[in-house]
């Protein structure tokens, strides 16, 4: 297969918080990789914008350091890190104040894209949006990226919104969930509505259950200050499960546009129910020999959960009666994600022998490696008679695809480059976001309100025992946690 890759108009992209953590891990050498791959017009302009007294030089010392670190070995073999460089400018600017504004005021092109992204913690998207506008910087044409968290409950969502609505419309604003950005959350959208295979099977009556699973195996490490305010239910169920449960749940939309997309997707987490109390897990982890939650988090009393696993169903025709079972944790066995569309058992059997766990599954793997299997049955080879076997048709990307998976652009390199067009349609709209902490809130709140105490699971294991059990009461099982 030939790879296409197809450049972006000319752009200026500020980073605000250009000098932080994610900026140097992901952004920068995410755009330095789009450079390599001639994605990236000549002439863009990426200016980082921070407190930080930096001049242009500094910033690209910086730039470099972060790249030889976090870029990995494509970027490497890359010859055009002086060129890429010669790309980026600094402006020392202060959010909340007035240093800096009418710099960058006067760096900013006329008649190229303008993209702001906000790298900042979100205490400072209000600023930032207000004194774009004030200082004249941004018009109606810009374009403002934002990362999570977007808020920790809907009423501070429903702030963030409004401070964002006062300053820009909803199609210049870009809500940033990575997961949206991968490759195999994408191909979800092209499995579903590109084969006539799944559609027609695509419901309560041939789906049994449906499986999403993200499981990390590392602990909150440096992070534990952070975490411990938020959990897994803010960091990772509300935004990027519920992501993945739209993307599998959603009616077809009528065409691949940013709002058909996103209007199926909201319909998707109204129709969610509220989830009770006895059908969800909270964990966290701390067994008695290996690393503790608590330790990691600095707290001895925390009550934070690193784990969560529930059901929950979707109210509508398509999925009435369809149990989706959702779990995250970390510190787990392994790091894998999948999401597993596990299809009913045969309504009858003309075989004698059927073997094991005959049930078809549609298994669409996320991390560590890209790639779908469909679990089928067929004859066992060789002459031992009718008797059958289950295997699975594997596709995974990286043997599947060839260079052209390697070369594949990670997901915040996507994203960015979609910014750049002006292609919302993996980006997460305000009332989606509302609409999914208006599902989330009444879950903490409960766990708040009951002083529910999370069940302890030993680092390294698949989580609490109550999870397996969440499963077992409906006759079912989670799937294998190893890679
Ligand atoms: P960080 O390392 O603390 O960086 C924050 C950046 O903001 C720094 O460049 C800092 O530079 C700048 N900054 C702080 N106050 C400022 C002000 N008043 N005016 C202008 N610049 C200011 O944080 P981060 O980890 O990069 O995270 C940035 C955002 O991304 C946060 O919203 C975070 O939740 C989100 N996020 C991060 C990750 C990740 O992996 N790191 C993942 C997902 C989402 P100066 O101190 O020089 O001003």
């Amino acid at each position: 297969m030939v790879s296409r890759v197809i450049p972006v108009d000319p752009f200026d992209l500020v980073i605000f918080g250009g000098t932080g953590d994610l900026a140097r891990r992901k952004i920068l050498p995410g755009l330095f990789r789009r450079f390599c791959a001639g994605q990236m017009p000549q002439d863009a302009q990426i200016i980082g914008a921070a407190r930080s007294d930096l001049d242009a030089a500094g910033f690209r010392d910086l730039v470099a350091d972060a790249i030889a670190e976090f870029g990995g070995k494509t970027l490497a073999e890359c010859g055009e890190l002086p060129a890429f460089l010669d790309r980026l400018d600094y402006v020392t600017i202060d959010a909340r104040g007035d240093d800096g504004w009418a710099e960058l005021k006067t760096k900013m092109r006329k008649g190229v894209v303008a993209a702001y992204y906000f790298s900042v913690g979100p205490g400072l998207f209000g600023d930032i949006a207000k004194r774009l506008n004030s200082w004249g910087i941004a018009d109606k044409n810009s374009r403002i990226v934002v990362e999570k968290p977007f808020g920790r409950d809907l009423a501070s969502a429903q702030d963030l919104n409004a401070s964002l609505a006062a300053e820009f419309d909803e199609t210049q604003i870009y809500r940033i969930d990575h997961y949206l950005g991968k490759e195999t959350v994408q191909n979800l959208m092209a499995i579903r509505f590109g084969n006539l295979l799944f559609e027609p099977l695509w419901n309560a009556q041939y789906i049994d259950h449906i499986q999403i699973s993200v499981a990390e195996s590392v602990g909150v490490g440096g992070r534990g200050a952070y975490y411990d305010k938020s959990g897994a239910m803010r960091d990772m169920v509300q935004n990027h499960l519920m992501q993945l449960l739209c993307l599998i749940a959603m009616e077809p939309p009528s065409k691949f546009d940013p709002d058909a997309v996103r209007d199926e997707k909201l319909k998707v987490i109204r129709a969610l129910q509220p989830v009770a109390p006895h059908e969800i897990v909270r964990g966290q982890y701390g067994g008695n020999d290996g690393p503790s939650y608590r330790d990691d988090a600095g707290d001895p009393r925390s009550f934070t959960e690193s784990y969560v696993a529930l059901k929950t169903q979707i109210a509508n025709w398509r999925w009435s009666g369809v149990p989706f079972y959702l779990r995250t944790g970390k510190r787990l066995k392994a790091r894998t994600s999948e999401i597993a569309v596990v299809f009913k058992p045969l309504p009858h059997s003309i075989f004698d022998d059927v073997g094991e766990g005959g049930q078809n599954v549609l298994a669409i793997q996320l991390q560590p490696n890209e790639g779908i299997t469909l679990d089928v049955t067929i004859k066992e080879p060789g002459p031992g008679g009718m008797r059958l076997a289950h295997v699975p048709l594997d596709m995974t990307f990286a043997e599947t695809l060839g260079d052209e998976a390697e070369e594949a652009p990670d997901a915040y390199e996507r994203l960015i480059m979609d910014v750049i067009r002006g292609n919302q349609t993996l980006f997460m709209r305000g009332d989606e976001v509302e609409a999914a902490w208006a599902w989330t809130d009444p879950i903490i709140d409960g766990w708040r309100d009951r002083h529910d105490v999370p069940k302890i699971y030993d680092a390294g294991s698949t989580g609490p025992e109550d999870a397996l059990a969440l499963l077992h009461r409906d006759g079912r099982r989670w799937r294998d946690l190893s890679v």
